[in-house]
């Protein structure tokens, strides 16, 4: 069997890999032993696993693959962040973030190679689309960070204890490949993840919120970052398709089946003198006044490919105090990472752009040419945040 038709365990979810050891004829607790070696332990080579029998594991690597993607650089910043650029089969580069905090280490992680949503204030979006990442190019990073930090089983490692889907990319248009690696976050066999810290953030992608209900239980966030229609318009194009009201509740539906204290997060990144006013704080107490959320207000990390620019700190205070005050439970990201250009807004990613959306728009003081379709630089970040458990980019 050629490599390219082989299965890569490491992005089977623990269903597809008790179907796929059944059909070759083994036991499910086959599947058990295997999740153990590669996610919890770290090892992706057959022959290292010594509870399995020698012919059934001659035949795994005869008719199997268990590759992790390919680890391009790291980045380490002097507040503990690290940031890691991976390569992906279709030939572009994501990236992810590791976030330690007190008690905790969240890792921001991709989900797509560019974004197709071109959400204004996002240079990802501005790189146009290449591809979905694969279950195993997703799981794949939590995989890495463990091994790059020294975190599987019996290493002293810092643990990743919680994962965000804030990296590069819509999660929810990447909807099957999510849910396998968030299964695989869960199992108890794999990474043994609490539901409450693994977030899915989104744009807006209703229908994808809704088959969630069906799917998973995990923590929700959407990324808001307006208080009415017309601006969210200008700023999230996906709003016109999916308005405020039908978004906020499609998330209250899929939260209202989560049991207590499992609100949704939303998101708002705070851009001067086009969102961050008191009048759009007061605006959006009143949207949210009937919404059980948390907020979390991102400032804008400026770069150059947009004009937006970070609010001053007192207008970060303002807009925070009125929805205090307005019964919020409000928390402001911090910038974290900055020196390794992690923080929020500076991921880099190096995407092929499907979409040509480079050519068609070329950045400022950069001519239209198809060299531009090789990308470095970006956000790589999707809704400017570093997740609900409150860690900071
Ligand atoms: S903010 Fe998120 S959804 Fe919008 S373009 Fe960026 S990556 Fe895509």
């Amino acid at each position: 069997m050629s490599k390219a038709t082989r299965p890569n365990l490491l992005g089977l979810n623990p269903d597809k890999l008790t179907a796929l050891l059944e059909g070759m004829g083994e036991k499910p607790y086959r599947a058990r032993q295997l999740l153990r070696w590669m996610h919890r332990r770290g090892v992706v080579d057959f022959g290292a696993m010594t509870d399995i029998s020698k012919p059934f594991r001659e035949r795994l690597a005869r008719e199997t693959l268990l590759a992790p993607p390919e680890l391009a650089s790291r980045h380490d910043a002097g507040d503990g962040c690290v940031k890691w650029i991976v390569r992906v089969a279709s030939g572009s580069s994501v990236e992810m973030v590791y976030i330690p905090d007190a008690g905790r280490g969240t890792l921001c992680v991709s989900s797509q190679a560019g974004c197709i949503l071109d959400c204004s204030f996002c240079a990802t979006g501005k790189q146009g689309f290449d591809s979905n990442l694969t279950a195993a190019e997703i799981i794949g990073q939590l995989w890495l960070a463990r091994r790059e930090l020294g975190s599987f089983e019996n290493g002293d490692g810092p643990p990743v204890t919680n994962v965000v889907f804030m990296g590069m990319g819509e999660p929810l248009l990447n909807f099957d490949n999510v849910m396998d690696a968030v299964d695989l976050m869960l199992d108890d066999y794999a990474y043994g993840l609490s539901k409450r810290r693994v977030t899915i953030s989104t744009a807006g992608v209703v229908p994808g919120i809704e088959r969630m209900r069906e799917r998973t239980d995990v923590a929700l966030a959407i990324s808001l970052h307006a208080p009415n229609d017309e601006l969210r318009g200008e700023l999230v194009p996906l709003n016109r398709k999916y308005p405020i009201a039908t978004l906020l509740d499609a998330a209250r539906s899929y939260s209202s089946g989560l049991g207590e204290n499992r609100e949704p997060f939303v998101e708002y990144t705070l851009i001067r003198g086009v969102n961050d006013h008191r009048r759009h704080a007061r605006e959006l107490a009143e949207l949210l006044r009937d919404f059980p959320c948390k907020i979390n207000l991102i400032p804008f990390n400026e770069f150059s490919e947009v004009a937006y620019r970070r609010p001053s700190a007192t207008s970060i205070s303002n807009f925070r105090k009125i929805l205090q005050d307005g019964g919020f439970t409000v928390t402001v990201r911090s910038t974290r990472a900055d020196e390794i250009a992690a923080a929020c807004g500076q991921l880099v990613g190096a995407v092929r752009d499907q979409t040509r959306r480079r050519e068609r728009v070329p950045r400022q003081g950069e001519a239209a040419n198809p060299t531009a379709r090789l990308i470095h630089g970006g956000r790589g970040d999707c809704r400017q945040a570093a997740g609900p458990q409150g860690s900071a980019r």
